[in-house]
């Protein structure tokens, strides 16, 4: 008798899915967000759905990826030849399934009215939420390795960049500079669109690269991330084209100790609300509590946002192998804003800064 191959993660993961599901009561779970599929199979395609069964899963996916899905996936592929849910529609019929779980947050209506069909009955569809992803908060080892990769070449694409600046360089210019360093370093893409933004338009804390030039005397916010074999970095950082101010500095670093304190205060065990109070308590006792308009951060790894949320009402309990954002800022409407950010790995005794860059603000 041959001796059963070794379990591949995605199979780990697969029957650890199983586990959570047959929890809620379910008898299967149809897994629709690309990245749970990504996470639960290695296939990377644009165009898949997978029905996760207690003991067994299928891949759907359509003939561009028939190829690819059976290269990347270590279970049954099935190639749709007309949209994937009609094929998936038929199976959950026929095998009279009662209770299939789907992934509310990451279906269209659409999808989901071609899955109740009109004709064959209730296939018995329930709305659940975030299995996969409460799996995927606590990285694995590889993971891990895979997004210290990531902040690397992040990291490494901006003091490249940086090192060309000049207050005659376009905001695009500029995106487009540490969009190309990144690529060259290994990421197949950005892990969003790039923000560079400068002088007032720092205060929008999500801003588009804008084609005017930054100019003297200017603020520059960089928040930026590679995707590194499908895991994302994330950093902010600061810069200013001139002398800053009195007020600029005291604003850095106000924004520098609640970045420093918040991070002081990740460990395993304690909540993400608890860190994110930390980094709203210095503010606080700056007077720029309102000023603070977001979350301290957010899980990162397949995607760029992920759970938990490092925010006020968040009671998750860090766990050692979470990867998180410590990212607290002050937006000041008509002076701008002002963010720092690192990409944290959660350990039993406290936290490793995976994010190499020095914090101190940049002069150019
Ligand atoms: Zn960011
Ligand atoms: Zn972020």
């Amino acid at each position: 008798m041959r001796p059963n191959p070794p379990e591949s993660p995605f199979q780990r993961r697969r029957t650890s899915a199983a586990t959570a599901f047959s929890a809620h009561g379910l008898d299967s779970l149809l897994v629709t967000a690309l990245s749970n599929i990504r996470y639960l199979t290695n296939f990377t395609g644009s165009n898949g759905a997978l029905l996760l069964f207690r003991e067994h899963a299928v891949l759907y996916t359509d003939p561009r990826y028939e190829l690819q899905a059976t290269e990347e996936a270590d279970c049954p592929v099935k190639v749709a030849r007309g949209p994937l849910w009609i094929a998936v529609r038929k199976d959950l019929n026929r095998k009279h399934l009662k209770r299939t779980g789907f992934e509310k947050g990451r279906i269209t209506y659409e999808a989901y009215e071609a899955l109740r069909g009109l004709d064959a009955g209730d296939p018995g569809l329930v709305p659940v939420g975030g299995i996969v992803e409460h799996l995927r908060m606590v990285k694995s080892e590889d993971e891990v390795g895979a997004i210290r990769r990531s902040v690397a070449t992040a990291s490494k694409a901006f003091h490249e960049a940086v090192k060309r600046i000049r207050p005659e360089t376009t905001e695009k210019e500029l995106a487009a500079e540490l969009e190309y360093r990144m690529r060259r370093s290994g990421a197949e893409k950005p892990a969003f669109e790039t923000i560079v933004a400068s002088g007032r338009r720092t205060a929008f804390p999500h801003a588009n690269p804008a084609s005017g030039t930054i100019g003297r005397n200017r603020l520059v916010l960089i928040d930026m991330g590679a995707s590194q074999n499908g895991y994302a970095s994330d950093m902010t950082r600061m810069l200013f084209s001139g002398r800053p101010g009195a007020k600029l500095r005291r604003l850095y670093n106000s924004v520098l100790e609640a970045q420093l304190a918040a991070i002081a205060a990740v460990r395993e065990g304690v909540t993400a609300g608890q860190v994110d109070r930390k980094a709203r308590q210095v503010l606080g006792s700056y007077g720029l509590r309102d000023a603070f308009v977001h979350s301290t951060g957010h899980g990162l790894g397949l995607e760029i946002h992920e759970p938990p949320r490092i925010g006020r009402r968040d009671k998750t309990r860090l766990q050692a192998g979470m990867v998180i954002t410590i990212e607290p800022g002050v937006y000041l409407e008509g002076f701008g804003g002002i963010r720092i950010e690192d990409t944290v790995l959660v350990t039993k005794t406290g936290c490793e800064v995976l994010t190499p860059t020095p914090k101190e603000l940049i002069l150019f």
